[in-house]
């Protein structure tokens, strides 16, 4: 049993294949982009387990058959840029899902979320927000979009990451102890610099190519400011009970 009853780790043999090949460093832009889909697909499949659906009957060749459809009532909220990559598969499975946008950046110093764009409709109208986000890292990102969304009116909120870091598990659950998490893996902590480690490096760059060089890669040279909010974040993680 986790620490974290909100937290379901899935641990299905194809899904923790995919995320051994996304994680390693070889697996170049094009792979990555496809495992992430195909992660994601997999994933989604597990968490809408309980996706509501409503009666329907078909004329097969040979008579009527009473079957169902998927009730509308669920949306997509990808953290910008790297839930983007989870997006186009989720729809695959769910096409009558709506997708939201609301951007949010990490300040690179004090790993605080910013937001600059929403993106929301007007009326409260789904059940249930999926927000994606490859890297449950901080969690401030995460916990904010479930402030705005709340805020909003959305009635339900589950959070989908391939990978988490505790510090992030336990800034969402403290937050917001009511958001269901589905990860692939909790690994071992943040470093300095707010990257997960192991994890697979910047969802992001990895997804769209952009690497700028040694200075943007994980680990390397970190403010002051940045590990000093990963030393709170994991001075928070050792008081949880
Ligand atoms: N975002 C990423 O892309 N990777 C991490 O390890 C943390 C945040």
């Amino acid at each position: 049993m986790s620490r974290w009853p909100n937290i379901t780790i899935i641990q299905h043999p194809v899904v923790q294949e995919r995320l051994t090949v996304a994680r390693d460093r070889r697996t170049g832009v094009e792979e990555f982009r496809r495992l992430m889909g195909q992660i994601a697909r997999l994933m989604a499949f597990e968490i809408t387990r309980d996706y509501p659906t409503r009666r329907r009957t078909v004329e097969t060749p040979l008579g009527p058959c009473e079957g169902c459809e998927l009730a509308r009532g669920l949306t997509l909220v990808p953290i910008l840029r790297a839930g983007l990559g989870m997006v186009d598969a989720m729809l695959e499975l769910i096409p009558t899902a709506e997708v939201w946008h609301i951007g949010l950046y990490r300040d690179e110093r004090s790993l605080k979320p910013v937001e600059y764009y929403n993106k929301l409709p007007d009326a409260a109208t789904v059940q249930v927000c999926l927000i994606l986000d490859p890297m449950l890292a901080t969690g401030g990102s995460s916990a904010a979009t479930v402030d705005i969304l709340k805020h909003w009116g959305a009635a339900r909120v589950k959070q989908v990451s391939l990978i988490a870091a505790p510090e992030g598990v336990a800034t969402l659950s403290a937050a917001h102890p009511d958001v269901d998490i589905h990860v692939g893996a909790i690994d071992r902590a943040l470093n300095e610099r707010g990257y997960i480690v192991p994890g697979l490096g910047d969802a992001g760059d990895r997804q769209f190519g952009t690497f700028a060089g040694p200075s943007s890669e994980p680990g390397h040279d970190p403010t002051d400011e940045t590990a000093e909010v990963v030393r709170r974040l994991q001075q928070n993680l050792a008081r949880e009970p």
